[in-house]
């Protein structure tokens, strides 16, 4: 921090992230220039009230002289391929991201987390686990608490959800365990192909002190060593069946019974285990992950039980936004089911949708979808049905469901096209649910 007191720094891009490194920055007795985009970005009305002096300059990039800087400390919602990134990197300016600054901050133990999906449930199992053993531990990065804020406290130890968009703006970080827990497509509209977006996830195990992979997704696989893998069969930490139960195991011993998790579905199990991987360096007891898995009932927005109305069972699962997650989804309520209604649609960030396919026509009765590429999706099945809004969506699939189906939004696509955030949708689907009982 030293260091950076005779620096030119900018924070470019504000938002949530941006604004928690002005923040911390600020309380660090540094002062940062801003810049943004957009000509009133999230956030400025804060900066107006509490750092008026603050140079900052909104609009258009070109013009932000962003190469004057000795430091750009960039948004995680910014590429490093805009034009005006790209110029100042050539002229050789420092760009990194929040969590890059972080790394150089901290010699506590950090447990890094990334993958298509998962992400939020792994590391927010993995923080009830460490502090059911007692641990202090600071939750944050991608979920919730912006990695800086987390420094304000004192804690043993961090868990970390990190973004693709975050780890290409950081290499110092030197994680006591760190994983990918799968890849799938997403952010193809950020990345040039499905391989750079692969490579950007596998920089999480550059310096890690314990690689874990999926057994079953070799995209997950490192060179990196020591490692332990993860999967239902066949991998170090698995499921094996013990005194006639099915158990989580460590290399053939069974650890607790699969019953002690409160979560349902498969990929849920597979988030288990990774936790119990990714816990291992620390001194953690059977019970007391029996105990926290038995509490942790799920977080909001992800396969989440909305209600039951004529028979018909209502799941949002809106955090459903690539086409992986929603596999996923209907994997795991297809078991409870007669028969699934899903809705579906938004922006499919340049993904290929085919691998839906399969799952479409065996476990979906009907496929309802609005938005942005509503067309792609309807057009993947001959059970697609094509609708203007959530509502019209909703009101559709109470009419298509019959006792004992379940309705499922789960979108395979951002909100973007026609909501802030995947929150919003979510909201909005319970709210069009509950509006008129059938
Ligand atoms: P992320 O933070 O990576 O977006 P979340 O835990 O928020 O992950 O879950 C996002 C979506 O992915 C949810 O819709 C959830 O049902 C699904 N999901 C959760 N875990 C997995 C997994 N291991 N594999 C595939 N899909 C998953």
């Amino acid at each position: 921090l030293n260091e950076m007191k005779n620096k030119h720094i900018t924070v470019l891009g504000l938002g949530v992230t941006g604004l928690g490194i002005v923040r911390f920055l600020l309380s660090q007795g540094l002062t940062p220039n801003v810049v943004d985009s957009r000509q009133s970005p999230p956030g400025c009305d804060w900066l107006q009230q509490h750092a008026p002096n603050l140079t900052t300059q909104f609009g258009d990039l070109a013009t932000a002289q962003l190469e004057s800087a000795d430091m750009i400390i960039i948004s995680p919602g910014l590429s490093l391929t805009l034009p005006a990134v790209a110029q100042a990197m050539q002229a050789g300016v420092e760009v990194i991201g929040d969590i890059e600054l972080f790394a150089r901050l901290t010699d506590k133990p950090v447990v890094a987390v990334t993958g298509s999906n998962g992400k939020s449930t792994v590391v927010t199992l993995a923080y009830e686990v460490l502090k059911t053993a007692g641990y202090k531990v600071g939750l944050g990065g991608n979920i919730g608490t912006a990695a800086l804020d987390l420094l304000a406290d004192d804690f043993d130890v961090y868990v970390l959800e990190l973004s693709s968009f975050q780890l290409d703006t950081m290499h110092s970080l030197k994680p006591v365990s760190a994983t990918v827990l799968n890849v799938s497509e997403d952010h193809l509209d950020r990345y040039p192909s499905y391989q750079t977006y692969i490579d950007s996830k596998q920089t999480i195990y550059a310096n890690a002190a314990l690689a874990v992979v999926n057994k079953t997704d070799p995209a997950t696989y490192t060179q990196t060593m020591p490692q332990l893998s993860f999967g239902l069969e066949n991998a170090d930490y698995c499921l094996m069946t013990y005194q006639g139960g099915s158990y989580f195991s460590y290399q053939g011993k069974a650890l607790l019974p699969v019953s002690s998790l409160a979560v349902v579905g498969r990929h849920n199990q597979l988030n288990a285990l990774a936790v119990m991987a990714l816990l291992s360096p620390f001194d953690i007891s059977a019970s007391q992950f029996a105990q926290a898995f038995s509490q942790f009932t799920g977080l909001a927005h992800r396969c989440q039980f909305v209600t039951e109305q004529a028979g018909v069972k209502y799941f949002n699962d809106s955090k459903a936004t690539n086409v992986g997650a929603t596999i996923a989804a209907i994997e795991s309520l297809a078991a409870q089911a007669k028969q699934l209604v899903v809705i579906a649609g938004g922006d499919a960030k340049g993904a290929d949708l085919d691998s839906l396919k399969p799952y479409l026509q065996q476990q979906v009765k009907a496929l309802i979808c609005f938005g942005k590429d509503a067309k792609a999706l309807v057009a993947l099945t001959d059970k697609g049905h094509l609708t203007e809004n959530m509502q019209q969506a909703v009101m559709l699939a109470k009419q298509l469901a019959t006792v004992g189906d379940i309705v499922l939004l789960a979108p395979a696509c951002a909100s973007i096209d026609m909501y802030n955030n995947y929150m919003q949708r979510g909201d909005h689907f319970s709210q069009c649910v509950l509006a008129e009982a059938v």
